[in-house]
Protein backbone atom coordinates (compact mmCIF):
# COMPACT_ATOMS: atom_id res chain seq x y z
CA UNK A 1 0.00 0.00 0.00
CA UNK A 2 1.39 3.36 -0.78
CA UNK A 3 1.93 5.76 2.44
CA UNK A 4 -0.62 8.30 0.28
CA UNK A 5 -4.05 8.19 -0.02
CA UNK A 6 -5.29 6.71 -3.34
CA UNK A 7 -7.68 8.08 -5.62
CA UNK A 8 -9.94 6.24 -8.26
CA UNK A 9 -10.50 8.57 -10.96
CA UNK A 10 -14.45 8.80 -12.20
CA UNK A 11 -15.06 10.52 -15.54
CA UNK A 12 -18.60 12.03 -15.04
CA UNK A 13 -19.39 13.29 -18.67
CA UNK A 14 -21.96 16.22 -19.46
CA UNK A 15 -25.51 15.41 -19.14
CA UNK A 16 -26.67 15.33 -22.41
CA UNK A 17 -30.53 16.81 -23.47
CA UNK A 18 -33.33 15.50 -21.82
CA UNK A 19 -35.35 12.69 -22.91
CA UNK A 20 -38.62 14.66 -23.59
CA UNK A 21 -41.96 12.86 -24.82
CA UNK A 22 -42.78 12.59 -28.16
CA UNK A 23 -45.89 10.66 -29.59
CA UNK A 24 -46.60 8.89 -33.35
CA UNK A 25 -48.56 10.75 -35.69
CA UNK A 26 -48.30 8.49 -39.01
CA UNK A 27 -46.38 5.29 -40.42
CA UNK A 28 -45.61 4.87 -43.54
CA UNK A 29 -43.61 2.00 -45.51
CA UNK A 30 -41.16 3.65 -47.55
CA UNK A 31 -39.77 0.10 -48.81
CA UNK A 32 -39.66 -3.49 -47.57
CA UNK A 33 -36.42 -2.02 -45.90
CA UNK A 34 -37.43 1.81 -45.08
CA UNK A 35 -39.95 2.98 -42.52
CA UNK A 36 -40.98 6.82 -42.11
CA UNK A 37 -42.33 7.52 -38.88
CA UNK A 38 -44.07 11.44 -38.65
CA UNK A 39 -43.65 11.97 -34.67
CA UNK A 40 -44.65 15.60 -32.98
CA UNK A 41 -43.83 16.87 -29.59
CA UNK A 42 -42.75 20.24 -27.92
CA UNK A 43 -39.57 18.76 -27.48
CA UNK A 44 -39.61 18.86 -31.91
CA UNK A 45 -40.40 22.55 -31.53
CA UNK A 46 -37.16 23.49 -29.45
CA UNK A 47 -34.78 21.53 -31.61
CA UNK A 48 -32.31 24.03 -33.39
CA UNK A 49 -30.82 21.99 -36.39
CA UNK A 50 -28.64 24.56 -38.65
CA UNK A 51 -26.80 21.68 -40.63
CA UNK A 52 -27.83 18.73 -42.54
CA UNK A 53 -27.49 14.95 -41.25
CA UNK A 54 -27.74 15.81 -37.64
CA UNK A 55 -29.25 13.97 -35.29
CA UNK A 56 -31.35 12.76 -32.47
CA UNK A 57 -31.68 10.39 -30.14
CA UNK A 58 -34.74 8.30 -29.81
CA UNK A 59 -36.05 6.48 -26.76
CA UNK A 60 -38.66 3.93 -27.33
CA UNK A 61 -39.92 1.62 -24.65
CA UNK A 62 -38.04 -1.53 -23.75
CA UNK A 63 -38.46 -4.84 -26.01
CA UNK A 64 -41.38 -6.97 -23.74
CA UNK A 65 -42.98 -3.67 -22.54
CA UNK A 66 -45.77 -1.09 -23.36
CA UNK A 67 -44.35 1.43 -20.65
CA UNK A 68 -41.93 4.14 -21.59
CA UNK A 69 -39.56 4.19 -18.49
CA UNK A 70 -37.46 7.34 -18.88
CA UNK A 71 -33.86 6.47 -17.58
CA UNK A 72 -31.66 8.87 -15.79
CA UNK A 73 -27.96 9.62 -16.51
CA UNK A 74 -25.41 8.09 -14.23
CA UNK A 75 -22.54 10.70 -15.33
CA UNK A 76 -21.80 8.17 -18.16
CA UNK A 77 -24.65 6.82 -19.31
CA UNK A 78 -28.51 6.15 -19.51
CA UNK A 79 -29.67 3.70 -17.11
CA UNK A 80 -32.93 2.47 -16.65
CA UNK A 81 -34.18 1.99 -12.48
CA UNK A 82 -33.46 -1.92 -12.83
CA UNK A 83 -29.50 -0.61 -14.28
CA UNK A 84 -30.49 -2.02 -17.16
CA UNK A 85 -29.31 -0.15 -21.05
CA UNK A 86 -32.81 1.44 -22.36
CA UNK A 87 -33.46 0.99 -26.18
CA UNK A 88 -32.23 4.63 -27.17
CA UNK A 89 -30.69 4.82 -30.19
CA UNK A 90 -29.68 7.79 -32.70
CA UNK A 91 -31.16 8.56 -35.92
CA UNK A 92 -31.67 11.58 -38.63
CA UNK A 93 -34.45 14.48 -37.99
CA UNK A 94 -35.81 15.28 -41.58
CA UNK A 95 -38.50 17.70 -42.35
CA UNK A 96 -38.41 19.40 -38.98
CA UNK A 97 -41.58 22.05 -39.16
CA UNK A 98 -43.05 23.30 -36.15
CA UNK A 99 -43.68 19.99 -33.26
CA UNK A 100 -43.53 17.71 -36.49
CA UNK A 101 -40.88 16.17 -37.64
CA UNK A 102 -39.90 12.63 -39.44
CA UNK A 103 -37.45 9.63 -38.50
CA UNK A 104 -36.36 7.29 -41.14
CA UNK A 105 -35.86 3.63 -39.45
CA UNK A 106 -33.96 0.66 -41.26
CA UNK A 107 -36.24 -2.20 -40.73
CA UNK A 108 -33.50 -5.07 -39.47
CA UNK A 109 -34.47 -8.13 -37.24
CA UNK A 110 -33.42 -7.63 -33.79
CA UNK A 111 -33.43 -3.80 -33.83
CA UNK A 112 -34.73 -2.82 -30.58
CA UNK A 113 -36.02 0.52 -32.63
CA UNK A 114 -36.99 -1.23 -35.61
CA UNK A 115 -38.89 -3.93 -34.34
CA UNK A 116 -40.93 -1.25 -32.03
CA UNK A 117 -41.27 1.03 -35.39
CA UNK A 118 -42.75 -2.07 -37.31
CA UNK A 119 -45.84 -1.76 -35.22
CA UNK A 120 -46.10 2.08 -33.63
CA UNK A 121 -49.36 3.40 -34.32
CA UNK A 122 -51.29 6.64 -33.93
CA UNK A 123 -50.17 7.48 -30.83
CA UNK A 124 -48.13 5.22 -30.14
CA UNK A 125 -45.63 7.40 -27.02
CA UNK A 126 -41.58 7.20 -27.44
CA UNK A 127 -39.17 10.35 -26.13
CA UNK A 128 -36.71 12.40 -28.20
CA UNK A 129 -33.36 14.40 -27.04
CA UNK A 130 -31.29 16.19 -29.14
CA UNK A 131 -29.48 17.42 -31.29
CA UNK A 132 -26.75 16.32 -31.83
CA UNK A 133 -24.15 18.28 -34.33
CA UNK A 134 -25.06 17.72 -38.38
CA UNK A 135 -22.39 18.45 -41.49
CA UNK A 136 -21.12 21.91 -41.66
CA UNK A 137 -21.21 22.50 -45.48
CA UNK A 138 -18.07 24.44 -46.98
CA UNK A 139 -19.02 27.18 -49.28
CA UNK A 140 -16.03 26.74 -51.23
CA UNK A 141 -16.04 23.04 -52.45
CA UNK A 142 -16.75 22.28 -55.68
CA UNK A 143 -17.57 19.06 -55.41
CA UNK A 144 -19.23 16.44 -52.65
CA UNK A 145 -18.81 12.70 -52.80
CA UNK A 146 -21.70 10.74 -50.58
CA UNK A 147 -20.97 7.57 -49.42
CA UNK A 148 -23.12 5.43 -46.98
CA UNK A 149 -25.11 2.21 -46.38
CA UNK A 150 -29.11 2.24 -45.60
CA UNK A 151 -28.76 3.72 -42.63
CA UNK A 152 -27.49 7.30 -44.61
CA UNK A 153 -29.76 7.63 -46.06
CA UNK A 154 -31.95 9.66 -44.56
CA UNK A 155 -28.63 11.55 -44.12
CA UNK A 156 -27.95 11.75 -47.46
CA UNK A 157 -31.63 12.73 -48.18
CA UNK A 158 -31.75 15.54 -46.29
CA UNK A 159 -27.81 16.52 -47.85
CA UNK A 160 -29.30 16.52 -51.47
CA UNK A 161 -31.65 18.96 -50.09
CA UNK A 162 -29.64 21.22 -49.38
CA UNK A 163 -25.85 21.56 -50.75
CA UNK A 164 -25.74 24.05 -53.45
CA UNK A 165 -26.87 23.84 -56.85
CA UNK A 166 -23.85 24.60 -58.31
CA UNK A 167 -21.86 21.40 -57.12
CA UNK A 168 -21.23 18.18 -58.39
CA UNK A 169 -22.48 15.76 -56.26
CA UNK A 170 -21.67 12.18 -56.43
CA UNK A 171 -23.41 9.49 -54.46
CA UNK A 172 -22.57 5.95 -53.39
CA UNK A 173 -25.31 3.76 -51.76
CA UNK A 174 -25.27 0.28 -50.26
CA UNK A 175 -28.36 -1.63 -50.21
CA UNK A 176 -28.51 -5.45 -48.87
CA UNK A 177 -31.07 -5.69 -52.14
CA UNK A 178 -32.45 -3.26 -54.41
CA UNK A 179 -35.55 -3.21 -52.64
CA UNK A 180 -33.49 -0.73 -50.25
CA UNK A 181 -33.27 1.99 -53.18
CA UNK A 182 -35.58 4.97 -52.74
CA UNK A 183 -36.67 8.09 -54.51
CA UNK A 184 -34.28 10.78 -53.95
CA UNK A 185 -34.54 14.66 -54.03
CA UNK A 186 -33.03 15.42 -57.36
CA UNK A 187 -30.44 17.60 -57.80
CA UNK A 188 -29.31 19.20 -60.87
CA UNK A 189 -25.58 18.27 -60.87
CA UNK A 190 -25.88 14.55 -58.44
CA UNK A 191 -25.12 11.36 -59.91
CA UNK A 192 -26.70 8.55 -57.77
CA UNK A 193 -25.03 4.58 -58.13
CA UNK A 194 -26.79 1.99 -55.74
CA UNK A 195 -24.53 -0.72 -55.05
CA UNK A 196 -26.15 -4.02 -54.18
CA UNK A 197 -24.06 -5.68 -51.72
CA UNK A 198 -22.11 -8.74 -51.97
CA UNK A 199 -23.32 -11.37 -49.33
CA UNK A 200 -20.31 -13.68 -49.85
CA UNK A 201 -18.01 -10.90 -49.52
CA UNK A 202 -16.56 -9.16 -46.38
CA UNK A 203 -15.80 -5.87 -48.31
CA UNK A 204 -18.75 -3.30 -48.65
CA UNK A 205 -18.99 -2.09 -52.14
CA UNK A 206 -18.21 1.48 -50.91
CA UNK A 207 -14.66 0.55 -49.89
CA UNK A 208 -14.80 -0.80 -53.24
CA UNK A 209 -15.39 3.01 -54.45
CA UNK A 210 -13.15 4.16 -52.94
CA UNK A 211 -10.34 1.88 -53.34
CA UNK A 212 -10.63 2.48 -57.26
CA UNK A 213 -9.73 5.98 -56.90
CA UNK A 214 -6.00 7.28 -57.33
CA UNK A 215 -6.37 11.21 -56.19
CA UNK A 216 -9.17 12.92 -55.14
CA UNK A 217 -8.64 16.79 -55.97
CA UNK A 218 -8.46 19.80 -53.20
CA UNK A 219 -11.80 21.36 -53.73
CA UNK A 220 -13.62 17.64 -53.25
CA UNK A 221 -15.52 17.06 -50.52
CA UNK A 222 -16.20 13.62 -48.57
CA UNK A 223 -19.02 12.57 -46.29
CA UNK A 224 -19.69 9.03 -45.24
CA UNK A 225 -21.98 7.42 -42.99
CA UNK A 226 -22.61 3.69 -42.27
CA UNK A 227 -21.03 0.68 -40.79
CA UNK A 228 -18.14 1.14 -38.56
CA UNK A 229 -16.07 -1.06 -40.00
CA UNK A 230 -16.82 -0.27 -43.40
CA UNK A 231 -16.17 3.38 -42.69
CA UNK A 232 -12.80 2.61 -40.58
CA UNK A 233 -11.71 1.09 -44.42
CA UNK A 234 -12.90 3.70 -46.10
CA UNK A 235 -10.81 6.52 -43.23
CA UNK A 236 -7.54 4.85 -43.85
CA UNK A 237 -7.55 3.88 -47.68
CA UNK A 238 -8.55 8.16 -47.99
CA UNK A 239 -6.15 9.37 -45.25
CA UNK A 240 -3.23 7.04 -44.99
CA UNK A 241 -3.12 5.85 -49.19
CA UNK A 242 -4.05 8.77 -50.81
CA UNK A 243 -3.09 11.10 -48.12
CA UNK A 244 -6.71 13.29 -48.36
CA UNK A 245 -6.33 16.18 -45.69
CA UNK A 246 -8.73 15.60 -42.60
CA UNK A 247 -10.45 18.64 -43.36
CA UNK A 248 -11.59 17.10 -46.53
CA UNK A 249 -13.39 13.77 -45.11
CA UNK A 250 -16.77 13.46 -42.31
CA UNK A 251 -16.58 9.65 -41.71
CA UNK A 252 -19.16 8.32 -39.45
CA UNK A 253 -19.67 5.02 -37.91
CA UNK A 254 -23.59 4.82 -37.80
CA UNK A 255 -23.79 1.35 -36.53
CA UNK A 256 -21.97 -2.03 -35.53
CA UNK A 257 -22.68 -5.43 -36.40
CA UNK A 258 -23.47 -8.22 -33.71
CA UNK A 259 -19.69 -9.58 -32.26
C1 LIG B 1 -25.44 10.13 -36.45
C2 LIG B 1 -26.26 8.86 -36.73
C3 LIG B 1 -27.41 8.95 -37.50
C4 LIG B 1 -28.16 7.80 -37.77
N1 LIG B 1 -29.29 7.92 -38.52
C5 LIG B 1 -30.04 6.81 -38.77
C6 LIG B 1 -31.27 6.92 -39.49
O1 LIG B 1 -31.71 8.02 -39.86
N2 LIG B 1 -31.96 5.78 -39.74
C7 LIG B 1 -31.51 4.53 -39.29
O2 LIG B 1 -32.20 3.51 -39.54
N3 LIG B 1 -30.37 4.42 -38.60
C8 LIG B 1 -29.63 5.51 -38.32
N4 LIG B 1 -28.49 5.41 -37.58
C9 LIG B 1 -28.05 4.06 -37.16
C10 LIG B 1 -28.84 3.54 -35.96
O3 LIG B 1 -28.60 4.35 -34.83
C11 LIG B 1 -28.41 2.08 -35.65
O4 LIG B 1 -28.57 1.25 -36.76
C12 LIG B 1 -29.16 1.54 -34.45
O5 LIG B 1 -28.42 0.43 -33.93
C13 LIG B 1 -30.56 1.06 -34.81
O6 LIG B 1 -31.23 0.74 -33.62
P1 LIG B 1 -32.13 -0.56 -33.44
O7 LIG B 1 -32.74 -0.41 -32.09
O8 LIG B 1 -33.05 -0.72 -34.61
O9 LIG B 1 -31.12 -1.77 -33.46
P2 LIG B 1 -30.22 -2.22 -32.22
O10 LIG B 1 -31.09 -2.75 -31.12
O11 LIG B 1 -29.30 -1.11 -31.88
O12 LIG B 1 -29.35 -3.38 -32.84
C14 LIG B 1 -29.74 -4.76 -32.78
C15 LIG B 1 -28.74 -5.57 -33.58
O13 LIG B 1 -28.82 -5.20 -34.95
C16 LIG B 1 -27.58 -4.75 -35.43
N5 LIG B 1 -27.87 -3.58 -36.30
C17 LIG B 1 -28.01 -2.29 -35.96
N6 LIG B 1 -28.33 -1.55 -37.04
C18 LIG B 1 -28.40 -2.40 -38.09
C19 LIG B 1 -28.68 -2.25 -39.47
N7 LIG B 1 -28.99 -1.06 -39.98
N8 LIG B 1 -28.67 -3.35 -40.25
C20 LIG B 1 -28.38 -4.58 -39.75
N9 LIG B 1 -28.09 -4.79 -38.43
C21 LIG B 1 -28.11 -3.71 -37.62
C22 LIG B 1 -26.76 -4.39 -34.21
O14 LIG B 1 -25.44 -4.76 -34.41
C23 LIG B 1 -27.31 -5.29 -33.14
O15 LIG B 1 -26.66 -6.52 -33.15
C24 LIG B 1 -27.74 6.54 -37.27
C25 LIG B 1 -26.60 6.46 -36.46
C26 LIG B 1 -25.86 7.61 -36.20
C27 LIG B 1 -24.62 7.51 -35.32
Amino acid sequence: MPPWPTMSVVRVRRAPPPLLPITVTARVELSPRMLRLSIEGEVVRGLVVPDPAASVRLLVPTSGTTDLVIPTWNGNEFLLPDGSRPALRTFTPLHIDGAHMELEIVRHPGGAVSTWAETATQGAEAALSGPGSGYEIDPDATRFVLLGDETALPAIRNLLEVLPEHTEIEVHIEVLDSEAELELPSHRRSTIAWHVADRQSDQSPLVGVVSDWSSVDRETRIWAGGEASTMQAIRNHLHQTLGVDRDQTSIRGYWKPPR
